[in-house]
């Protein structure tokens, strides 16, 4: 900010002291009033010194005996008092020798601060203390604690908050009155002076757990900000062009009877729903989300067969070289006799086949990319991209997606439809706030004859139990997984172990054939391991987390995992869900260690206990709160100061309504509270 800007923002404020404002975020006089207290102490009343126990706050008037200064065990201020008659000890171990004439005998104190019992009976260590005159009229209003910074104390901010305060009788209360007579909100400026002044007799508890009325007041201010800034990001896009793929034409028809299944119902409806954004002359930005084997691959393959029905190109986007190479094989195979040409693109391919593929991107004369990060790069270019497939999305960044659809504007060719696709499934309050610029299509069906998995909780002295039981399984004809832990601090470490574990296995069970796929393995081996893999070859795989995301192999049916605890709960979910694909029972067998930390055990037991994707995330995000669950996405997303997603779905609900309400009535009104809300932020949503 322009140091102009900065002096009309907290004009008359000294520089040393406007510093430590900016170190709290405090730019502007709005700031300081939204720079709320995070406790508050009572000295509207004086605490009857007879009632109080060790543990309180109190607020005490006392009459000064005398002082000492003692030495040991260091420097120390001790000033011996009474309360009511009582002894009473007030300790500095700070202090100036200009303090000690406030501390003369007979002098009467206002002393507030937790009681302790300490070696010479009650005391109070470096209370906050006042010179006090007999009759001294009590405070009128709570006195805030404010989070503060060093260098900066709390006189000071209260000062400068009465003086923000005396501004805000002229703030503008951007809610118009007949929503907050409808909420029944208080309005803004009597809003501020409560939570920067309660009142005596105001309810500490409800201001500190925010429950207050003031508070909710707040949270629905910020909650609607949020609101408003989704909805006009849509409306935004809804002003883009996009090319018009409407009504699917003879590749969606010829590939949908090649398939040797019947879509579900959850399938089909999902890919009407995108078939309907496509149809539209604006770009699609959709979420298909379904719990990992719900088949969300061949409902993006469809959608991509309708864009290369109108002469459009689309691109598939996967997080890693395992899983993109799967779908080039699966859709490619799909594709090819049916005319449509693929383009293969991986940071690790050929000089001559990459210069190939990128060729046939830019023609035209290829209509599908499938790949990895390897697509975003500058040299990759698309002729005519109508529609983009990010698989695994919360895999990539909100950079890295804009990227993607920013290839389409180098061709001059509108915004490109865009599909995302995830197994994570985003809990409710999430898909109201942060993800409410999204559309949702949820595949809420596993494809028919799947048979749940039974995961078991094995500790790992019984190894030896679990390779006998992988024997068994593989003696059937059927295959396993055997996923090593992960060695956060190493990857090298990481890779050791399993290779180390895969010759374990492959000498523990010689007549099974033991393959091993890692994250350093050249792309072109992974592959072949892959394949050698899906096509029974391979009995036994053993990997590191590389093969968490997406592989569908339908014949592997068991799991283990090694160290599942020091895993996460999403990780573990996508890992469980590589098995139990086809019709066979599958299992997941969870090698842990111990000694469990507290965190570990309880994903253990949500993960033992259960299977539903939604369930799972429901407890991660409880477990872990929003922040880490968003991942990618919280790096754009003003995250939510006042408002608890868990507490305040009521509010959040309400803003929701509001939001649109507001836009279509009073969109002056809507205007003013995003500026107030979130200023320059406001821009970064619209990733
Ligand atoms: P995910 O949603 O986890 O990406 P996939 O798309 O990999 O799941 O599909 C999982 C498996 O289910 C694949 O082997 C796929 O061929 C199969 N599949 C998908 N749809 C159906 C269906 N409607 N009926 C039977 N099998 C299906
Ligand atoms: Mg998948």
């Amino acid at each position: 900010m322009p140091a102009e800007a900065d002096e009309q923002g907290l004009g008359g404020i000294a520089p040393a002291t406007r510093k430590r404002l900016h170190a709290l975020g405090i730019r502007r006089w709005e700031d300081l009033l939204l720079h709320l207290p995070l406790r508050y102490e009572d000295e509207t009343r004086l605490s009857d010194f007879a009632q109080v126990h060790p543990g309180d706050s109190v607020h005490l008037e006392v009459q000064v005996l005398g002082h000492e200064i003692g030495y040991r065990p260091r420097r120390m201020l001790r000033v011996l008092a009474s309360c009511d008659g009582q002894p009473l000890s007030l300790r500095f171990l700070n202090f100036y020798p200009s303090q000690l004439a406030q501390f003369e005998p007979g002098r009467l104190l206002r002393v507030s601060g937790e009681l302790r019992l300490g070696f010479n009976g009650p005391e109070l260590v470096h209370p906050r203390y006042r010179v006090a005159q007999a009759g001294d009229p009590l405070a009128g209003a709570l006195t805030p604690i404010y989070p503060t910074t060093a260098g900066l104390a709390q006189p000071m901010l209260r000062k400068l908050a009465q003086q923000a305060l005396a501004k805000a009788g002229a703030i503008r209360d951007t809610l118009p009155a007949g929503l907050r007579q409808a909420l029944g909100l208080a309005d803004l400026a009597a809003t501020l002076h409560t939570l920067h002044e309660p009142p005596a007799g105001a309810s500490v508890a409800s201001l500190e757990d925010r429950s207050h009325p003031a508070w909710q007041r707040l949270k629905f201010d910020e909650l609607l900000a949020q609101q408003l800034s989704m909805h006009q990001h849509r409306s935004e896009r809804r002003q883009q062009v996009a090319p018009v793929l409407a009504g699917s034409g003879a590749l969606v028809a010829q590939l949908r009877a090649a398939l040797p299944f019947a879509l579900t119902a959850a399938q089909d409806r999902a890919l009407h729903e995108i078939g309907q954004d496509l149809a539209q002359p604006h770009p699609m930005q959709r979420l298909l989300q379904g719990d990992v084997g719900s088949g969300k691959t061949i409902v993006a393959a469809l959608a991509c067969a309708q864009a290369i029905d109108h002469e459009r190109q689309a691109v598939l986007m996967a997080p890693t070289a395992i899983l993109a190479e799967q779908h080039f094989q699966k859709i490619a195979a799909a594709l090819a006799p049916l005319g449509v040409r693929c383009a293969w693109v991986t940071g690790s391919q050929k000089k001559r086949e990459r210069e190939a593929a990128l060729d046939a991107l830019a023609t035209g004369e290829a209509q599908l990319a499938i790949g990895t990060h390897a697509l975003l790069e500058d040299p990759v270019r698309f002729a005519r991209l109508g529609l983009v497939v990010i698989d695994e999305q919360h895999r990539f960044g909100v950079e890295q997606r804009l990227a993607l659809r920013r290839k389409s504007e180098q061709a001059g060719t509108g915004q490109p439809h865009q599909l995302m696709m995830s197994a994570t499934p985003i809990p409710r309050t999430l898909s109201m706030s942060y993800f409410a610029d999204l559309d949702v299509s949820v595949i809420d069906e596993l494809p028919p004859g799947r048979t749940p998995i039974r995961t078991k909780l094995v500790d790992e002295s019984r190894r030896h139990e679990i390779i006998e039981r992988v024997r068994a399984q593989c003696a059937l004809g059927e295959q396993a997984y055997w996923v090593c832990p992960l060695v956060e601090e190493s990857e090298a470490l990481d890779l050791q172990t399993a290779i180390d574990a895969q010759a374990e296995l492959q000498l523990a069970l010689p007549e099974l054939e033991v393959g091993l796929v890692h994250g350093r393995l050249p792309a072109a081996d992974k592959a072949a391991v892959m394949q050698a893999f899906a096509a029974g070859r391979i009995q036994l795989l053993v990997a590191t987390t590389v093969i968490e995301v997406g592989v569908d192999v339908p014949n592997a049916t068991m799991m283990v995992i090694e160290h599942a605890e020091r895993m996460g709960l999403a990780q573990l979910h996508q890992l469980r869900g590589r098995v139990g694909r086809g019709g066979l029972q599958g299992w997941c067998i969870l090698l842990f260690q111990r000694p469990l930390s507290q965190l570990a055990r309880q994903r253990l037991k949500v993960i033992y206990e259960l299977t539903d994707g939604f369930a799972i995330a429901r407890e991660d995000l409880r477990l872990r709160g929003p922040g880490e669950f968003l991942g990618a996405r919280q790096s754009g997303a003003p995250m939510l100061r006042f408002a608890d997603l868990d507490e305040d779905i009521a509010l959040l609900e309400a803003a929701r309504d509001w939001a649109g309400r507001l836009l279509a009535e009073d969109p002056a009104a809507a205007a003013g509270h995003l500026e107030r809300w979130l200023g320059a932020r406001a821009d970064y949503l619209k990733a």
